[in-house]
């Protein structure tokens, strides 16, 4: 099976990501865990280019994000499915659509184009996406100490690009699982560990 963790920065995804693969283990799944942008062989690369804080056209950027999701998608997640494993990915085709399509207003369906290319139209079996309130959000990343190039935009455009990801499960309830990120980590692992149970038995 094949699960995604979307949702805005600080929300909690590869707290979720870790005890879902530790749940998964210990029934006794292969389970691969793997990140965008980043885990795969360019994708570090393009990584580094995106994240090192130097100024960087929105088209370029897409391109770029595009890049890592195809290669992340050829030499890490298709190979993983194919023999059977689980894939649980910090982040996928959604965040694209968010940052660069709203939060970058290249728009939705350019990008969506841009990431149907570079997948092949490979889909989530499960989108989980951690839903963080604006205030609960900032309030996270201060403790964090993480503000990396795309936080320091203004609260406006997270607004957007939260309510994007809303918009994106909204149009596909039956492939997403909403939840309130604001809750107990292990509590929403447990709502998170019941949906995989039913995907995996469906
Ligand atoms: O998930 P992670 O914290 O590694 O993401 C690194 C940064 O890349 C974050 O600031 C996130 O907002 C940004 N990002 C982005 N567009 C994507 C994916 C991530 O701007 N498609």
């Amino acid at each position: 099976r094949f699960i995604a963790f979307e949702g805005g920065d600080g929300v909690g995804k590869s707290t979720q990501v870790r005890l879902l693969a530790d749940y998964l283990r210990g029934k006794q799944h292969e389970v691969v865990v793997t990140h965008e942008p980043g885990d795969s062989r360019i994708g570090a690369q393009v990584r580094s280019v995106v994240l090192d804080g130097g100024e960087l056209d929105a088209r370029a950027e897409a391109l770029l994000f595009a890049a890592d999701r195809a290669d992340h998608v050829a030499s890490v997640i298709s190979p993983a499915l194919a023999r059977g494993a689980s894939v649980l990915t910090d982040r996928y085709v959604d965040s694209s659509i968010a940052y660069q399509g709203v939060g970058r207003a290249l728009g939705v369906s350019s990008v969506a184009a841009l990431s149907e290319f570079a997948t092949e139209g490979l889909r989530p079996d499960l989108t989980v996406l951690l839903d963080l309130d604006p205030a609960q959000r900032r309030l996270r990343l201060e403790q964090l100490g993480q503000f990396d190039r795309i936080e320091r935009e203004p609260d406006e455009i997270h607004d957007q690009i939260r309510r994007a990801f809303l918009e994106l499960a909204g149009a596909a309830p039956e492939r997403y699982l909403v939840l309130d990120a604001s809750r107990a980590a292990d509590e929403l692992a447990v709502d998170i560990a019941a949906a995989v149970e039913e995907l995996v038995a469906s």
